[in-house]
């Protein structure tokens, strides 16, 4: 029997496809949460502090995901976050960074780039 750690991973997207793919890497080993939206994902950090790290879309429809990174951050200052982006930008890449980014990912992303980057900032 596989120990989960008891800090919780925030997934968002707001496709379906990309949920998926995250929870199928993670759910062995940790607990999840999982939205499909930014306001979703900011109602889920506002009420449960055992949030510990965020995946975050850069496109979504509702707000661009550089702003839900602003309110996590403003939010809970120590929840770490990762972009996940389809687009490779140095621009975004360097404003995600600025804005308080712990980590950017380029989709489609290798199943070893997740688990690496969980393993680097909640370990
Ligand atoms: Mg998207």
């Amino acid at each position: 029997m596989n120990q989960k750690v008891s800090k919780k991973i925030l997934i968002v997207d707001d496709e379906e496809g990309i949920r998926e793919s995250l929870k199928l890497v993670l759910a062995d080993h940790y607990n999840l949460i999982i939205a499909d939206s930014p306001e979703q994902a900011l109602e889920c950090l506002k009420h449960d502090k055992t949030i510990a790290l965020a995946f975050l879309d850069i496109k979504m429809p509702q707000i661009n995901g550089l702003d839900v990174l602003k309110q996590m951050k403003e939010l809970r200052k120590d929840v770490k976050v990762v972009m996940v982006t389809g687009y490779k930008s140095v621009e975004t890449a360097s404003e995600a960074a600025r804005l308080g980014a712990d980590g950017y990912i380029v989709k489609p992303f290798k199943v070893e780039e997740i688990l690496k980057a969980v393993t680097k900032l909640i370990a």
